[in-house]
């Protein structure tokens, strides 16, 4: 019999001590909502029931007979335990089923719930009813007639709550929840069995009755315990993984069992110590215990402690790794996305610079916690961290990371720079050597082809003008002197990008914009008739004078014009307006062709990109360079209206 007593103290102590732990996770959680309310009740009660059960059997090893404040203490806090905990039970799982499935729970559950909470006064009115009156009520009184009768009620609840687990449990798609709510559904019926003896046996022989009693004690425990397994290591509920939580509640325990070990030696000393010069010993015991102690736990703790620096550092390192891309957004994105996986976050949001008027960012459906780290450097703020939890406060832990990271990130970042940079530099001189290539190479091409082609152009033309030429020979002579007029323009163009460029901006001269663009669109305008189209120049009536040089700027025009008149439909139109705006020449060439497809949107200006069957894909980009050597700039719509339709806009620098 005393085993079965010494296993009840142990039993309490365990379960109060459970119980607050998980009181303190759920007070962690932000901003709970019902559910967390309500599994805040239910632990709560259920934390009153095990420290008044600790409080009366350790009255009962200390006292022959308790006095009467202590036993009223315990009673109440075993009565109010038990007040609420069969509605509790059943309420809160209905809540969590909700959650799980909004429509699944019918009207009916409220009408249960309410019943549940009612039962316990139930037998508080009875005596009205049956003796007319009201019942003395003095503390006593009340307590007693609250205090549980039977079983029944609390047998009910947790029948409801075996069922619901297991609907909850078919319900889930999340594993470790599925896994959670079936032990649930197994530890309820598990417990049903104690609880159903005491109901029936409560006349059984006293110490049958008292392993029952041990047997409900422990079964209680269980679904904290299990609670708080899932909550630590599946991040069940979202509380977060409170390891600091955990460490404390261990340290207050120890120290409690110290101090109980203090009194008990104290009272076993009494005949021959003074209890107080024994508490004065053992106290100072623990300062020579002070030393083997730290190195007892010294390694572990200092294991953990490399645990945590080397996963910071393996994170920077990680991240210096991803700054040789030479990719700021990516790196910024790596660094977030690590950071988020690392500590379980809800999400996280590294903005460098931070943009004008950015929102703050919230945690998923505003539950959840956020902490913002600013990133340093010389003193100025360059960007900001922000995290945030699904649920649970944000530990010491993550702030103290984020900052870490937040104080490295600067670093990365300037390297990431400087490659990027150096990478763009070696791009560029590729770029460069291969235009040399192709130049050379064109240059030989288009001179040992230009004029063999010339001569055979004037042969045919000859031959044209010969009025006994039969029908036959005449159209095909002319197909040809098509050809080669067609072969000379691509020749032209290859040309035209394989120019070496301005060197620099002095040799920039002053060129009559106007004048230029105007030669430009007398000499296309056929091509334009040809194809059944309209070519036309709006212009202000004064001459403008740009940077640069004529060619260039007939090589630009004449590109963009090309390219309008070949996307025309029949009988389309080209409209080139040059104009004056912001103290700048803006020269327009829209046509209502088809328009650029998505597909190729972001690929016109590479060379050699073509839509066309017998394209060269180097207009625009002739039109690219030609600007940048002159200073100048290119944008551009397409569709421009009812889904057809471009428009490409030049800007050009004034000389004045
Ligand atoms: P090319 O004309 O030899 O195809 P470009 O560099 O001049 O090469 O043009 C590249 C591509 O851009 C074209 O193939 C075409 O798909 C698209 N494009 C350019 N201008 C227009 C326009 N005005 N309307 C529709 N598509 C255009
Ligand atoms: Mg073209």
């Amino acid at each position: 019999m005393p085993v079965l007593f010494y296993v009840r103290l142990v039993g309490f102590t365990v379960g109060a001590l459970v119980y607050l732990f998980l009181l303190a996770l759920i007070i962690g959680h932000r901003r709970p909502r019902l559910f967390e309310r309500l599994l805040f009740f239910l632990v709560f009660s259920l934390f009153l029931l095990y420290s008044g059960g600790l409080l009366e059997i350790n009255a009962r090893m200390q006292y022959t007979s308790a006095p009467e404040a202590t036993r009223l203490l315990y009673t109440s806090l075993i009565t109010l335990g038990f007040l609420f905990l069969s509605g509790l039970l059943v309420h809160v799982h209905l809540q969590y089923y909700r959650l799980l499935r909004p429509s699944a729970v019918p009207g009916w559950c409220v009408v249960m719930v309410s019943v549940f909470y009612a039962l316990p006064f139930l037998d508080l009115l009875l005596p009205i009813f049956t003796f007319r009156r009201l019942p003395t009520l003095n503390v006593q009184s009340l307590l007693y007639l609250l205090r549980p009768q039977d079983a029944v009620g609390i047998i009910s609840a947790i029948l409801i709550c075996a069922v619901a687990d297991f609907y909850i449990a078919k319900a889930s798609r999340d594993l470790s929840e599925r896994r959670f709510f079936y032990s649930l559904c197994t530890i309820s019926i598990v417990t049903l069995v104690p609880l159903a003896l005491w109901q029936g046996f409560a006349t059984l022989a006293p110490n049958r009755g008292e392993a029952i009693t041990t047997a409900l004690v422990a079964a209680g425990i269980l679904p904290g315990a299990l609670l708080i397994y899932y909550a630590l290591r599946r991040n069940f509920l979202e509380f977060g993984a409170q390891r600091n939580l955990v460490y404390a509640l261990s340290a207050t325990f120890l120290a409690l069992l110290y101090l109980a070990l203090v009194r008990r030696v104290g009272g076993w000393l009494e005949p021959i110590l003074p209890p107080e010069a024994t508490a004065s010993i053992l106290l100072f015991v623990l300062i020579f215990l002070f030393e083997p102690v730290e190195r007892l736990i010294g390694p572990a703790l200092h294991r953990t402690i490399r645990q945590r620096i080397d996963r910071m550092q393996q994170l920077m390192v990680e991240v210096q790794v991803e700054a040789r891309s030479g990719d700021i957004g990516q790196l910024i994105d790596f660094t977030g996305r690590r950071l988020r996986d690392a500590f379980g976050l809800a999400d996280v949001k590294i903005s460098v610079p931070v943009p004008a008027g950015q929102e703050p960012l919230e945690s998923p459906g505003g539950l959840g916690h956020v902490v913002r780290v600013p990133i340093l450097q010389d003193g100025a703020t360059i960007g900001l961290i922000e995290a945030s939890s699904t649920g649970a406060v944000l530990t010491g832990e993550v702030s103290a990371s984020l900052s870490f990271v937040a104080e490295q990130l600067p670093a990365a970042i300037d390297l990431c720079r400087l490659i990027g940079e150096k990478l763009k530099l070696e791009r560029e001189l590729a770029e460069r050597e291969r235009l040399a290539l192709v130049g050379q190479m064109a240059a030989s091409i288009s001179h040992n082809l230009r004029n063999p082609l010339g001569s055979m152009k004037t042969v045919l033309q000859v031959l044209l003008e010969k009025p006994d030429l039969p029908q036959d020979i005449h159209a095909d002579c002319a197909l040809v002197v098509a050809e080669i007029d067609r072969l000379s323009a691509k020749l032209r163009q290859l040309l035209q990008y394989a120019k070496p460029s301005l060197p620099s901006a002095a040799e920039r001269r002053r060129v009559a914009a106007l004048a230029a663009i105007e030669q430009v669109i007398a000499l296309l305008g056929r091509e334009a008739e040809r194809r059944q189209g309209a070519l036309e120049l709006v212009r202000p009536a004064d001459e403008v004078y740009v940077f640069g040089s004529e060619e260039a700027l007939n090589d630009v025009v004449s590109n963009l014009v090309v390219n309008a008149i070949e996307a025309l439909p029949h009988g389309g139109k080209v409209r080139v307006s040059a104009s004056l705006r912001d103290g700048r020449l803006a020269v327009e060439v829209e046509d209502n062709g088809p328009g650029i497809s998505p597909d190729s949107q972001k690929r016109i200006f590479q060379p050699f990109f073509t839509t066309k069957a017998s394209g060269t894909g180097l207009g625009l980009a002739i039109v690219e360079r030609r600007l940048a050597e002159m200073g100048g700039s290119i944008e551009w719509e397409s569709p421009i209206r009812d889904g057809c339709g471009t428009r490409f806009t030049v800007t050009l620098l004034l000389a004045e």
